[in-house]
């Protein structure tokens, strides 16, 4: 049976899934990275979520984006991407069109741009509004802390990711504003291979929620390498528990399962096909 599981962030609201199952219709293809892919952007180009348009602004005003993509054997990644509508294809691109795996910031930017991508603000209202709630909470000195559960509701949250098995072939994509309470060139775990994102010949893996540490803890490619030696939520929720009161989730697929794992709300969308019903 064919799957692809959407993810709307750790910490999202969750009347988002009826969207989302929509967008996990309307992206299912008969290919796995292209599924993803459709699906990414589905949400990039929705300004509810945190990526694309909607992307949430660093403490300096601007908005960097992070996305990736991933299939068996290979990876494309931006960081620090700025003006432009869909970071996802353009991390599709380095990795079909580049001899590189990941490029960032000005270098990135450029590269969309010989790749036909057009100069586009991503910049909202409610992003806007969001990042002068930090700078003002930041000068009352009432910021939560980075690790405060409540950090990912107010500054966070909403970061998109997909993975799919479709014809027995993975893959996965990823994409962010990250958060408002950073620095200009804060990168997250979203665009690290094995932290945010990772896929094999045993399944995709794509985290959302900390990016620091899901990164210290490898959270995608602790998953994977554990694939096959328990059922796969099981494995996603004891990986998720090592992060205590952090928020984090988790979405996966392997060879003969799916799921969607956190410990905060998440918004998700499973859709399972039978070959013959496509
Ligand atoms: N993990 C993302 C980051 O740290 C944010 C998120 O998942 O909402 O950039």
């Amino acid at each position: 049976m064919d799957a692809l599981v959407l993810h709307g962030g750790a910490g999202h609201k969750s009347e988002l899934r009826d969207v989302m199952q929509k967008y996990a219709e309307e992206a299912f293809k008969n290919d796995a990275l292209e599924s993803v892919i459709q699906a990414v952007v589905f949400m990039e180009d929705n300004p509810l979520f945190n990526a694309g348009t909607g992307s949430n602004m660093r403490m300096d005003g601007s908005i960097q984006m992070d996305a990736a993509v991933m299939v068996p054997g290979d990876f494309g990644a931006v960081i620090n991407i700025e003006n432009v509508k869909n970071p996802v294809l353009v991390a599709r691109d380095v990795m079909h069109h580049s001899p590189h795996l990941i490029l960032a910031g000005d270098g990135a930017v450029k590269f969309a741009r010989k790749m036909g991508y057009p100069e586009y603000n991503p910049a909202t209202e409610k992003a806007r509004e969001r990042r002068d709630k930090v700078i003002q909470e930041l000068r009352n000195g009432k910021i939560p802390s980075y690790y405060h559960p409540d950090f990912l509701m107010e500054f966070l949250g909403d970061t998109v990711g997909a993975v799919a098995r479709i014809d027995e072939k993975f893959a996965a994509a990823v994409s962010t504003g990250g958060t408002s309470l950073t620095l200009r060139g804060r990168v997250g775990d979203s665009p690290i291979i094995g932290a945010g994102i990772y896929c094999g010949e045993n399944g995709a893996v794509v985290a959302t929620g900390i990016g620091e540490e899901i990164i210290r803890h490898m959270l995608s490619l602790a998953i994977y390498n554990r694939i096959g030696t328990a059922p796969l939520e099981e494995i996603c929720r004891e990986e998720i528990e090592k992060f205590g009161d952090v928020p984090v989730g988790v979405i996966a697929v392997s060879i003969e399962e799916e799921c969607a794992v956190s410990n905060r709300n998440m918004p998700y969308a499973i859709l399972r096909m039978e070959e013959r019903n496509r």
